[in-house]
């Protein structure tokens, strides 16, 4: 998809801040960090949200959350604690409609969230 931003990141197209990267997903900074750790972890293949997913994707879906697993060790936040958000459509917040996963810690988090 060449109108999409996290498309382009993942083919290198835009430059970003690269911290992980297998054939299922790639993982890089937030450019906004909303923590001190903020990673997105996406599908390397275009997905526009959770609301697309099939059958065939499980595998990436496994391997999304097990990236997120080993970058939260990778950057030392996983005995601290840190939170995993995906956000579906417009009145979730949603504004990237390539699937993300924000991988956030590095501090203490609220519930319920906003
Ligand atoms: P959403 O609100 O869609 O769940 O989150 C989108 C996230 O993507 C935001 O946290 C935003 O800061 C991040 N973002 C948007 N554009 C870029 C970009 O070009 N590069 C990086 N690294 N992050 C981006
Ligand atoms: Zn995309």
């Amino acid at each position: 998809m060449d109108d999409c931003i996290f498309c382009r990141i993942v083919s290198g197209d835009i430059p970003s801040d690269v911290v992980y990267r297998d054939e299922y997903v790639t993982a890089f900074r937030d450019i906004e960090p909303m923590a001190p750790a903020h990673i997105l972890v996406v599908p390397n293949e275009h997905l526009a949200s959770t609301d697309d997913l099939e059958e065939r994707h499980e595998a990436a879906m496994g391997r999304l959350l097990r990236a997120a697993s080993v970058i939260a060790r990778q950057e030392g936040i996983s005995d601290f604690g840190y939170r995993l958000t995906i956000n579906t459509g417009r009145n979730a917040n949603q504004l990237v409609p390539h699937l993300h996963l924000h991988l956030m810690g590095g501090r203490q988090f609220g519930w319920p969230p906003g």
